[in-house]
C-alpha cells in the first residue's frame, strides 16, 4: 500500500514536469498519445473486461471529433457546448452498435461493429456535412481562462487532467462490483445471468462506456489537431488501437495504458515506414495472442503464479449463517408449484406436461434416467429457458419466462451439471459476484454516490471471507478456480450458490465426478442448508444420496414425470423400476438401511401436499 501510494506521487510528478523535459515535437507525440491512451481505456473496458468485441472504437472516436469539428466551424458553437453535445452524440451512437451484442457474440460481433466501423468512415468521406475526404479545419481550441490552449504544452494539462479522471473512473468500475459483473459476464455469461447480472443491460452499458472514453477523446484531438479527415478514424487507427490494448492486457487497465503509450511511441519511431509499422503491428498481436494471452500486463503474474500442491481442504461442520441481504429474502424457504410445463426443441418433447409441487424448506430429488428432461426442468425453473407452454409459481406468485438475472433477484440460485465457474475470477471474486445483490438501477451510485459503491464493497469482501470460511475454502480464496482439485471447484461452486442468500437452491448433479469422502461431504453441505430453511431441488444420479436426504423424490422418463413420493415408496412403484432402474434386483441396493440415528420423520410418508395437482 505504501509502495502504491509513492509510485502514485512519482507518477504523477513525472506527468506534471514532463512538458519541461520535451522540445515541440515530442510534446505534440505526448499530447496524442494521452489521446489514445483514452481510447484504449475505453476499448479495454469493452473488450476486455467485458468482453464484448467492439471493433468500432475509432468511429466513437470519430463522432466525438467530427461532432466538434462541424458545431464549433459550420454552426460556430462553442467548444465546449460543442464538446457536450459531442460526448451525447457518440454514447448515442455507442448504444446503437451495441445493439447487436444483444444477439451475437463473439466474432460476430467483431464483424458488425466492424461493418459499423467502416460506414462511419465511408459516411464521412462522402457527406457534404463532413466536407468529405478534404476533411474539416479550422476548430478552434476550447477557451479556458487564464490559458492559453492553442499552446501544446498547455493543453497537455487539461488532457492529463480529464485523462487522470477517466482513468481513476475505468479503475474504480473495474475494481468494484461492476466490474466484477462485467468479468463474469465475459467468461460465463449464463453463470452470470442466473446469478443475477443483468446481461443485455451490461452489455449495452459496455458499449455506453466505451463510447464515452471515445467520444472524450475525439473532442480532445479536434481541439488539439484543429482537423478532422477521414483517414485519422480508418481501419489502420483501428488496429492499431486493437494492438495497443491486446500488447498492453486487455483485461487490465493498466495494461491498455502502458500499451498505448508503448505503440504510439513505437508508431512515432516508424513513421516514414507507415506499411511496414502496419504489418508489424499485426505481427506483434499475433505473437502476444500466443505467448502472453494477457498481455504485458499479465506478465508479472506468469510468473508470480505459485505452483502450491494445496493438498485437501477439510470440512468443518457446517454451521451455515444465513444473512438475508434483500427484504424479499428475508424469508427462507419458497414453495414451488410447476404446472403443466411443456419444453420442445423442434419437435423433440423434452418436457412433457410437468407438474409438481415442492413444500417450504424440503429437499426434492429428481432422478431419471440421461436425456429424461432434468436439466431442462431445472433450466425452466433458472429461467435460461421459457417453457413452451404452462410455468411455475413461487410463493404462489408466477414466474413461468421471466429472465434468469430477475429469478436470482426472486431468490432462485444454482449450480450447474458441468460446473460453470468464473475461470478468470478468484474464487473470492466468484462469490462476491453472487453477493451482490445489486440491481442494474443501482448502477446509478457510480455517478451519483460512488462512496455508496466503497462501502458496498467493504461489505461484500467480509461477507465472502466468511462464506469461504464456512465451505472449508478460504485458503483458496485468492486463487482462480481453475488451478483447484475437482471436488473443491464443486464445492466452490455450492458456496458461490448459496452466497446470494437464495429462497430456492437448484442442484444439478452435484455429485458427479466426487469421490465417496467427498459425497460425504456434499450431503452434509446440502443438510446445513435445508436446515436454514432453504428449499432444495436436487437433480442427482446417486442413488444413496438421493435416498437419504431426500423428503420426497420426483422420477422423470422421458420428459414425464412418471412417479413422485417419499423415496423409500418411489423406488417400489413398477414403472420406476421398469422404465428407471430396468433391473428389480437393483431395488435392494437402493433403499438406504434405516439410520438409528435420523428416523425418518412418520409425516413425511404421509405428506399429502406433492400429490395434489400430479396427473398420475
Ligand atoms: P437430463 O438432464 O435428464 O439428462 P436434459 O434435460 O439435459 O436431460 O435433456 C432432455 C432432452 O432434451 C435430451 O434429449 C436433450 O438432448 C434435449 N435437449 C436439452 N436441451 C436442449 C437444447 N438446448 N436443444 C435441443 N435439445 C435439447
Ligand atoms: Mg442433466
Amino acid at each position: 500500500m505504501k509502495y502504491r501510494l509513492s509510485g502514485l506521487a512519482a507518477g504523477l510528478v513525472v506527468l506534471f514536469l514532463l512538458p519541461y523535459l520535451l522540445g515541440p515535437y515530442s510534446m505534440h507525440v505526448a499530447d496524442v498519445t494521452v489521446i489514445f491512451a483514452l481510447l484504449a481505456i475505453g476499448l479495454g473496458l469493452a473488450l476486455g473486461i467485458a468482453g464484448q468485441i467492439n471493433l468500432a472504437q475509432v468511429a466513437f472516436f470519430g463522432i466525438g471529433a467530427y461532432t466538434v469539428a462541424i458545431l464549433t466551424t459550420d454552426r460556430g458553437w462553442g467548444f465546449w457546448a460543442s464538446a457536450v453535445i459531442a460526448v451525447l452524440a457518440t454514447v448515442l451512437f455507442g448504444l446503437v452498435v451495441g445493439l447487436p451484442a444483444l444477439r451475437v457474440q463473439s466474432h460476430y460481433l467483431g464483424i458488425v461493429t466492424l461493418g459499423l466501423a467502416l460506414a462511419f468512415t465511408s459516411w464521412v468521406t462522402n457527406a457534404s456535412i463532413s466536407k468529405g475526404a478534404e476533411g474539416i479545419a479550422g476548430i478552434p481550441a476550447p477557451p479556458f481562462p487564464g490559458l492559453d490552449l492553442y499552446d501544446q504544452y498547455l493543453y497537455y494539462y487539461l488532457e492529463i487532467v480529464v485523462f487522470l479522471a477517466c482513468l481513476a473512473f475505468a479503475l474504480f468500475v473495474v475494481g468494484t462490483r461492476l466490474g466484477r459483473r462485467m468479468k463474469a459476464m465475459r467468461d460465463d455469461s449464463i453463470a452470470a445471468g442466473c446469478l443475477g447480472a443483468n446481461v443485455p443491460f451490461l452489455r449495452l452499458l459496455a458499449f455506453g462506456i466505451a463510447s464515452v472514453y471515445g467520444g472524450v477523446a475525439g473532442v480532445l484531438y479536434a481541439g488539439l489537431i484543429h482537423y478532422v479527415s477521414p483517414e485519422s478514424f480508418g481501419i489502420s487507427t483501428m488496429f492499431l488501437l486493437l494492438a495497443m490494448v491486446i500488447i498492453g492486457g486487455r483485461q487490465s487497465i493498466w495494461g491498455c495504458v502502458i500499451g498505448a503509450v508503448v505503440l504510439s511511441l513505437v508508431r512515432e519511431w516508424l513513421v516514414d515506414a507507415a506499411n511496414y509499422a502496419q504489418l508489424g503491428y499485426g505481427i506483434v498481436v499475433v505473437l502476444a495472442v500466443v505467448f502472453a494471452p494477457t498481455g504485458l500486463a499479465g506478465v508479472p503474474r506468469r510468473f508470480a503464479r505459485k505452483s502450491t500442491d494445496t493438498g485437501r481442504a477439510t470440512l468443518r461442520p457446517l454451521a451455515l449463517n444465513r444473512v438475508a441481504t434483500d427484504d424479499a429474502l428475508a424469508q427462507p424457504g419458497a414453495s414451488i408449484g410447476i404446472d403443466a410445463v411443456k419444453k420442445n426443441f423442434r419437435g423433440l418433447q423434452a418436457l412433457d406436461d410437468v407438474s409438481l409441487s415442492v413444500q417450504a424448506g424440503s429437499i426434492r430429488g429428481i432422478v431419471g434416467p440421461n436425456g429424461s428432461g432434468k436439466t431442462t426442468l431445472l433450466n425452466v425453473l433458472s429461467g435460461l429457458y421459457t417453457p413452451s407452454s404452462g410455468g411455475f409459481t413461487m410463493d404462489d406468485e408466477p414466474l413461468g419466462g421471466s429472465r434468469p438475472a430477475k429469478l436470482s433477484h426472486r431468490g432462485i440460485a444454482r449450480t450447474f451439471q458441468n460446473l460453470r465457474l468464473f475461470p478468470e475470477l478468484t474464487v473470492q471474486q466468484n462469490v462476491m459476484v453472487a453477493l451482490d445483490r445489486s440491481r442494474s438501477r443501482a448502477t446509478l451510485s457510480y455517478l451519483l454516490a460512488p462512496w455508496n459503491v466503497f462501502g458496498d464493497e467493504r461489505r461484500l469482501r467480509r461477507r465472502s471471507q466468511e462464506i469461504l470460511a464456512e465451505f472449508g475454502i478460504a485458503e483458496y480464496a485468492a486463487e482462480r478456480p481453475g488451478a483447484l482439485p475437482y471436488g473443491i471447484q464443486r464445492r466452490v461452486e455450492l458456496a458461490r450458490a448459496i452466497a446470494g442468500s437464495p429462497r430456492l437452491l437448484l442442484l444439478d448433479e452435484p455429485a458427479a465426478g466426487l469421490n465417496g469422502q467427498e459425497v460425504g461431504e456434499l450431503a452434509s453441505i446440502v443438510t446445513a442448508i435445508r436446515d436454514t430453511g432453504v428449499t432444495v431441488i436436487l437433480v442427482e444420479h446417486n442413488m444413496g444420496l438421493v435416498m437419504s436426504l431426500c423428503d420426497q423424490v420426483t422420477v422423470m422418463a422421458g420428459g414425464k414425470v412418471i412417479a413422485d413420493g417419499p423415496p423409500a415408496q418411489v423406488v417400489t412403484e413398477p414403472e420406476v423400476i421398469e422404465a428407471y432402474l430396468g433391473d428389480v434386483s437393483q431395488v435392494e441396493d437402493l433403499v438406504p438401511p434405516a439410520d438409528p440415528a435420523n428416523p425418518a420423520d412418520p409425516a413425511d410418508s404421509a405428506d399429502p401436499v406433492d400429490h395434489e395437482g400430479l396427473k398420475a
